[in-house]
């Protein structure tokens, strides 16, 4: 009988609770024992009740709430040898043999990093006395599967991460009340969206609200062009009889020398060159928050029972898996390949191989 906990770590995402309520339904219903680990790896370090049995009655409701009810933390603790042997001690001692962590790139890194101590930390703690060896003969093996939730859609080899449509509903929500006011003042707005190093979030925002410009870091603005560019659009669209204009600025945005390109730096030369009457609006947290859309409900459900399904599926030679979709099947990718795709975007970003970049970003559709 298999003993399965989920957690949640990084930064919280809408559907984080639909897939820590499939998990733990869906491995009660195959026969297995279902655990929550509270505050993430927070929790881990510490132990006791912050790794607690869940019963089916214990997630109703969980669907439709947003953020993370079994909460999130950043954890130092955790990247260090000695907070990885303490939460070893603690999962053996919860009974504990699987986990599922549901987050960005690093939760998912520290999760396989600590499936390939995790033999060596159940030998110290045998050697230590901490644990009996009937436990360490029991715990020989941690099972890991990774789920990714992430309002930025930064992850590579997976189309979607559990977040980031919920997140798009709300930058619209956001930019469409932006815009009734835009065009009783015959203002323009920029408005600066979250995603990190990742354009996602501002390039679909951009396309579902109409927006005038977008700004992203994967295909950065030409130095020394992109003024005028921008500049020379917005005056032919007010003098078609546009009375708004919205611009998008990823949080990362850049221009083709890596300079930060900012919502303010925008504002003034749209100000100062094309005379609009520019407001600056940064949407901030309230992109992270509230119910998430069916889209991520879905998403969160269908993986969340496939990533029991890989734990019962898991031996102690295949790799960690991250339960990806692509092209609207859901998959499992090796975890750590995934990890090291994303981390080679920001690297080729940073070498200025923007074509490269985007290609790393979904390798699938490479071609
Ligand atoms: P987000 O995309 O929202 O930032 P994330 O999972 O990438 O999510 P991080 O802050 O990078 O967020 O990681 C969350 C936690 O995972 C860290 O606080 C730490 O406890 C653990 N962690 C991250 N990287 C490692 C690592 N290399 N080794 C061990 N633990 C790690």
């Amino acid at each position: 009988k298999k003993k399965i906990a989920v957690m949640t770590s990084g930064g919280d995402a809408p559907g984080m609770n639909a897939a820590v309520r499939a998990v733990a339904r869906y491995a009660i219903h195959r026969g297995c024992d279902a655990f929550a680990v509270y505050e993430g790896y927070e929790g881990l370090v510490q132990g006791g009740d912050m790794i607690r049995q869940l019963a089916w009655g214990d997630v109703r409701g969980w669907l439709a709430e947003g953020g993370t009810l079994i909460g999130t933390a950043r954890c130092m603790a955790f990247r260090e040898r000695a907070g990885r042997l303490r939460a070893a001690k603690n999962l053996i001692t919860a009974g504990v043999d699987s986990l599922i962590v549901c987050g960005g790139d690093g939760s998912l890194t520290g999760a396989d990093l600590f499936r390939s101590d995790w033999p060596g930390l159940v030998q110290e703690l045998e050697d230590t006395k901490a644990i009996t060896t009937e436990q360490s003969n029991l715990y020989r093996n941690l099972t890991i599967v990774g789920l990714v939730g992430s309002i930025d859609n930064d992850m590579s080899s997976t189309d979607v991460t559990i977040g980031a449509f919920s997140s798009l509903h709300r930058i619209c929500e956001a930019v469409d009340s932006i815009s009734s006011t835009a065009i009783s003042h015959s203002r323009a707005f920029v408005v600066e969206v979250m995603g990190r190093h990742c354009g996602w979030l501002a390039v679909l925002a951009a396309l579902a609200t109409g927006a005038d410009f977008v700004f992203v870091p994967e295909r950065p603005a030409q130095v020394g062009k992109w003024q005028d560019e921008m500049c020379n659009a917005l005056s032919a669209f007010r003098k078609e009889g546009k009375r708004k204009s919205i611009i998008i600025v990823a949080e990362g945005a850049i221009d083709s020398e890596l300079n930060h390109i900012s919502a303010e730096d925008i504002k003034k030369l749209l100000s100062e060159r094309v005379h609009l009457d520019t407001r600056v609006t940064t949407l901030g947290h309230v992109q992270r928050g509230g119910i998430p859309c069916a889209y991520d409900r879905m998403l969160a459900t269908l993986q969340g029972v496939d990533a029991v399904d890989a734990v019962l599926a898991s031996t102690p030679e295949t790799p960690s898996p991250m339960i990806a979709i692509n092209g609207n099947k859901i998959n499992r990718k090796p975890l750590m390949e995934a990890v090291k795709l994303t981390h080679k975007v920001a690297d080729a970003i940073e070498k200025k191989d923007f074509a490269s970049a985007m290609d790393l970003r979904d390798p699938e559709f490479a071609d």
